[in-house]
């Protein structure tokens, strides 16, 4: 149960645990005061019934008292008062009535004069009892308080009946209960353990009682004495003895009495205790297999929480590999696991394309920025032709001047040696600036001449053919190779002075670094549509720094008279002007390799250019350029 080291899982745990127990509890408690109050109901209920059949049968034995009575006050022994019959008579009759304590009659007077129990010398004096007296002056039955039986001594109630002769009432038949006797037909009355059953006159004074009766007989109940109909049926009550117990009462209208069975309250309590304890324990077992069935789940389910909650950190820390699918114990998990399992390959996908668009805009963005170093690159140089070709008209006119009023001074003669020497030097001077002249207009894209089909392999070997003795002479192996036969349209001079200006600046780079065995290769080849022309030397190649001014007009690096930083500049001009391009490369070799690609001219055009070449032709070949 690692999940419930977990403080709020913990709290909330408990939390559960208390939201369960709470009804159980009070439910427990409602259950357990219910079963109280029905076994008291009961227990009352049972007191109640006892108490009306003890009553009833009590009833219907006085009954049988009375009858007893009525027959023995129409016997003539009896009713003569005669002594020694009326003695064995009642003797007769006490032997078959265990509850009847005696029998005795006496005259109006109270003298006895008869007894079922024998009657001591000293007790055959008259003794006037108020029962004697109430029964002759109404002539009716009655029943006595509780008092001392006049023979036997004991406690007793006297049920007093007249004896008449000719309607006068000569004496009185005295019937004594056995109180003591009663005692013990209640104790056979079953009932639980300190049960107790009372007599009780309308005085509440007790008459028999079936436990202790010679401690309490006689003795009042301590209760506000009510009479015996309007005590309720039942009720609960601190008894004489100090035990609680549920009382049921029934009256009895001979008396008038009132019978009460009592069953202690602690009855009750010992009939729920087994109950109570068999709730508590199927509830207590109940909860416990609630709790360790859930605590079971929870423990399943915290698990491969725990494992999804692993997985989706895995994510979050930039892992995208494939969740991997483990068992679930619900469909609630398993469509969660899906979901992530779905989610991850989202994400791997997303991000996939993410890098992929990441890249394409890294490559983007370089192609952007090469094309954007070009565009300045060509805009500047483009502005820098304007300027050349604005410089280059200027000069011009007044070069011209100068040329033709040199041949005006040479043609006047005679001149001395020396001044035609000096005209000469002018003329030669001038003849240079006027070639200087000529290449700035070529890089402000000025053709010279119309444009042919060229083969560059004719363009090598012309080139290879002025450079070899200059080549050989500085130890320089030239080597070419040719992979095209295909052309190009352009001007035949022009490409051959690039390609001559390649090979002499790479010449010049190799004597600059005093290398002996230097070597250049010229290369001629396809480029897709295009045909390269490559001049690869060993020199010392060009510095970084030096590279993005390496087509810039007037740019050199050589010594002053040697370079004049044109030849690059002018190259860049015919090789754009035919919608080609130029460049330059570091090699292998450690030098540099400079190179030019033009538009190779489609065959069918080559075809009709080796025959004619018609301005007309000549067009329509530049546009498909
Ligand atoms: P110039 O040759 O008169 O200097 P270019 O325009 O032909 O003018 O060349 C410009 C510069 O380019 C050179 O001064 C040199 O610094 C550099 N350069 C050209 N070709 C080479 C090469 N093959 N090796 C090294 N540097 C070169």
């Amino acid at each position: 149960m690692r999940f419930l080291r977990d403080q709020p899982v913990r709290r909330q745990v408990i939390a559960l645990t208390c939201a369960i127990l709470a009804p159980i509890v009070v439910g427990l408690a409602w259950s357990a005061n219910r079963t109280r109050t029905e076994r008291e109901a009961e227990l009352r209920d049972q007191a109640g019934s006892i108490a009306t059949t003890a009553a009833a049968y009590l009833t219907q034995y006085l009954g049988g008292v009375d009858s007893v009575a009525s027959a023995l006050a129409l016997h003539p022994s009896v009713v003569d008062l005669d002594r020694e019959p009326s003695d064995r008579l009642f003797a007769t009759v006490l032997r078959n009535q265990p509850l009847l304590l005696n029998i005795v009659l006496s005259n109006r007077q109270g003298m006895i004069r008869g007894s079922g129990l024998p009657v001591r010398a000293s007790q055959s004096v008259t003794v006037v009892y108020p029962y004697v007296m109430d029964v002759v002056a109404t002539g009716r039955p009655i029943v006595s308080e509780l008092m001392t039986g006049v023979v036997s001594g004991k406690p007793t109630i006297i049920m007093a009946y007249p004896v008449s002769r000719a309607d006068d009432v000569v004496g009185v038949i005295a019937i004594g209960l056995d109180l003591a006797h009663l005692q013990t037909v209640f104790n056979d009355v079953p009932l639980p353990e300190g049960s107790v059953i009372t007599l009780t006159d309308e005085k509440g004074r007790v008459l028999a009682r079936s436990r202790d009766s010679e401690r309490y007989i006689g003795k009042f109940s301590g209760a506000h004495p009510v009479a015996p109909r309007d005590v309720p049926r039942t009720q609960r009550l601190m008894g004489l003895d100090g035990v609680e117990r549920f009382y049921g009462n029934a009256p009895i209208d001979r008396g008038p009495w009132l019978l009460s069975v009592g069953i202690p309250t602690s009855v009750a309590m010992t009939r729920i205790t087994p109950l109570w304890r068999r709730d508590f324990g199927i509830a207590a077992l109940g909860l416990t297999a609630f709790l360790v069935v859930s605590l079971v789940f929870a423990h399943l389910f915290s698990r491969d929480l725990n494992r999804l909650r692993q997985g989706v950190q895995r994510i979050a820390d930039g892992d995208l590999s494939p969740p991997v699918k483990g068992p679930v114990p619900n469909l609630e998990l398993r469509q969660l696991q899906d979901a992530f399992i779905t989610m991850a390959a989202n994400l791997r996908n997303a991000h996939a394309a993410l890098d992929r668009q990441i890249e394409q805009e890294r490559k983007m963005r370089e192609v952007l920025q090469s094309l954007q170093r070009q565009v300045v690159r060509q805009e500047r140089l483009a502005a820098v032709g304007v300027l050349v070709s604005g410089v280059a008209h200027e000069l011009n006119n007044p070069l011209q001047a100068i040329l033709g009023t040199v041949e005006l001074l040479e043609r006047q003669s005679p001149l001395p040696q020396d001044a035609l020497e000096e005209i000469g030097f002018i003329k030669t001077q001038s003849g240079r600036a006027r070639e200087i002249i000529r290449n700035l207009s070529r890089f402000s894209t000025q053709q010279s001449g119309p444009p042919a089909l060229v083969d560059l392999r004719d363009v090598i070997a012309e080139v290879v053919q002025l450079r070899r003795r200059s080549l050989d002479d500085s130890g320089i192996a030239l080597d070419v190779e040719t992979m095209t036969t295909r052309k190009v349209y352009a001007n035949f001079t022009e490409i051959e002075q690039v390609t001559l200006n390649f090979v002499i600046n790479a010449q010049q780079s190799i004597e600059a670094a005093a290398r002996r065995n230097g070597r250049i290769l010229v290369r001629v080849f396809d480029a897709g549509k295009k045909v390269r022309l490559d001049v690869q030397d060993d020199g010392p190649g060009v510095a970084p720094t030096d590279e993005p001014k390496l087509f810039q007009p007037f740019f050199t690096t050589k010594p002053v008279g040697k370079g004049t930083g044109l030849g690059l500049s002018v190259s860049y001009g015919i090789i754009e002007s035919y919608g080609g391009a130029i460049g330059y490369l570091g090699n292998e070799w450690g030098g540099a390799t400079f190179y030019f690609e033009l538009p190779a001219a489609d065959p069918a055009t080559q075809d009709r250019h080796s025959d004619d070449q018609s301005p007309l032709l000549h067009r329509s070949v530049s546009s498909s350029l």
